[in-house]
């Protein structure tokens, strides 16, 4: 099974495939691990480009490889908001299994041009490759921000998602309602569901390839209410980002330790429980995805 029929299975069955980044092999092994133990079918970790860089692409490809294999788990890494032509076919042409092709900074027409050249190269090269395209104004970066103006004029329009759907033939549609990168401390983050129930009712047209309607990604889950996630998924959501707690509970654990243990030298020592919190925030969280901690 590729990426898209998991996914697919997601939809049908009402639950969310989980996605995570990693740049360390730690945190990619805890990541696995952490989704096999909360018994998610699959899970998807994926390198920013700035992770790419410092990871190397053909050392995450291996590592992602030999990790899946070692722990007899399907993994797909995702190359996460790659925003040109050149960067996206680098990630293809190395063996990545899926790419975000965002151009949702630029017009709409340009966003269009672009996402559509990198999905037919990914179709070119391999038609089991996922591609995502980003419409609406997601702000924030992952990590702990003091206070984001969310406004409904940055959502997606549900117009405007069927239309690059149709003209782009990607498989995964990164929406805006409500979600922001990163955690803020000084106010409620909050989704809109209404709005994005209306980008899904949307988004049925028939689409020249066949490939059906697009999977719904969620980016910026960290510092959502367990409810909204809930409610996200039940209205569509099949994929969900998950990353600044990820690097929040890593960085304040191995803190910790170099504060307790200022004296041990050894990387895995001090590194073990860093990572061991990561994969107890993932299992929570898969678990939340895959709609276990309390039925949907
Ligand atoms: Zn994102």
């Amino acid at each position: 099974m590729n990426l898209n029929d998991y996914l697919k299975e997601a939809r049908e069955n009402h639950y969310a495939t989980g996605h995570f980044n990693f740049s360390t092999e730690d945190v990619l092994k805890a990541i696995v691990a952490g989704a096999k133990e909360a018994g998610a079918p699959c899970v998807m970790v994926g390198t920013s480009e700035g992770e790419a860089d410092f990871v190397g692409l053909k050392e995450a490809v291996a590592l992602v490889r030999a990790v899946a294999d070692d722990m007899q788990f399907p993994v797909f890494l995702n190359a996460d908001h790659f925003k040109s032509f050149e960067k996206c076919k680098e990630v293809i042409d190395a063996g990545y299994d899926s790419v975000i092709a965002d151009g949702s900074k630029l017009p709409m027409a340009e966003n269009i041009a672009f996402v559509k050249q990198v999905v037919e190269y990914a179709r070119s090269v391999n038609s089991a490759i996922s591609v995502e395209g980003e419409l609406g104004y997601l702000k924030g970066s992952s990590e702990v921000q003091t206070k984001i103006e969310i406004s409904s004029a940055d959502y997606s329009e549900p117009e405007e998602v069927a239309d690059f759907v149709a003209q782009t033939g990607v498989d995964r549609m990164a929406v805006v309602f409500g979600n922001i990168h990163g955690i803020v401390t000084d106010q409620e983050e909050k989704l809109d569901i209404e709005h994005f129930s209306k980008i899904v009712a949307g988004g049925t047209l028939p689409r020249p390839d066949g490939r059906g309607e697009p999977y719904y990604v969620l980016h910026g889950a960290s510092g959502l209410k367990d409810e909204d996630i809930k409610s996200a998924i039940k209205t569509g959501i099949t994929n969900i980002h998950f990353n600044t707690e990820l690097r929040v509970a890593y960085h304040d654990k191995l803190k910790e330790e170099m504060t307790t243990m200022p004296n041990e030298t050894t990387p895995y020592k001090y590194l073990g429980p860093a990572a061991e919190e990561v994969k107890k925030l993932v299992i929570t969280k898969t678990q939340l995805f895959m709609g276990k901690l309390q039925n949907l």
